[in-house]
């Protein structure tokens, strides 16, 4: 976790911003003591002194606690933003990041999408339209999705339901990439041959639609403020998805592929 309370006076700290010796630390979930951790390469972060039972904070990769720092720190210059916070404590929700843009939207960034569960993923997301939050789920860059074909895991295929047809692959400060997934076609061969009798028989000869793999057609970097929007989704099913009604915060591209 990226930021930790400490008392006298009680306030919410921030790791890359405070030094050990303003500690001790604690944990907003759990209240228990905490470590701060400034090294040289690592991004600063706090964490539990173990043993411990709480998860908060835990299993969070280096690459998301970077994402998390880094979309941060580039949305305090922005001037269209004000409340922005990090791992601001919601009832039922903690998004990475959370602003006001325009004075009237409410935005929460979510970029730990690959770590967790799609029923998690579901909850969370409905609890933001619960408090009339417009949710964003950022992933973190898959670069299969630069090859001829990829194979989409299940919450890349869900964000790609809930935002119209695109998933943001982050790429720095407040720069997304935007992909739609394309169907792949597979070619089945054409093939002969002889039955007992001297009959000919074919089959293949034609292309039929990957159920494992798509195409990605990507889209150049975007801006989570300037190009983003909020919109109100209805709930969408397809036979394998679906995504509930959503408060979401979606780009406003025209349609490119
Ligand atoms: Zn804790």
């Amino acid at each position: 976790m990226l930021t930790a309370l400490s008392r006298n006076p009680e306030r919410k700290v921030i790791a890359h911003c405070t030094e050990k010796s303003e500690g001790p630390f604690f944990c907003p979930e759990c209240g228990d003591e905490l470590l701060i951790r400034k090294g040289k390469i690592r991004v600063h972060h706090f964490a539990h002194i173990p043993p411990t039972n709480c998860i908060y904070g835990s299993g969070e990769s280096q690459a998301h606690l970077k994402c998390k720092v880094e979309i941060f720190d580039a949305l305090k210059n922005d001037s269209r933003i004000d409340k922005l916070e990090l791992e601001r404590r919601l009832d039922g929700v903690r998004p990475d990041i959370s602003f006001r843009v325009d004075g009237c939207h409410y935005v929460a960034i979510e970029v730990q999408i690959s770590d967790l569960s799609l029923d998690d993923i579901e909850r969370r997301t409905k609890r933001y339209k619960e408090l009339k939050v417009n949710v964003c789920w950022i992933l973190q860059m898959n670069d299969e999705i630069w090859g001829e074909r990829f194979a989409p895991r299940v919450w890349e295929k869900w964000a790609h339901l809930l935002y119209f047809g695109r998933v943001y692959y982050w790429t720095g400060g407040t720069k997304v990439i935007p992909a739609h997934f394309d169907e792949h076609m597979l070619e089945v061969p054409h093939t002969s041959w002889h039955v007992e009798g001297g009959e000919e028989r074919t089959a293949g000869g034609y292309y039929r639609v990957s159920k494992k793999y798509k195409e990605a057609r990507i889209h150049d970097p975007i801006d989570l403020i300037q190009d983003f929007d909020a919109v109100q989704r209805d709930r969408f099913s397809t036979s394998k998805l679906d995504v509930p009604a959503a408060w979401v915060w979606a780009d406003q591209l025209e349609k490119w592929w």
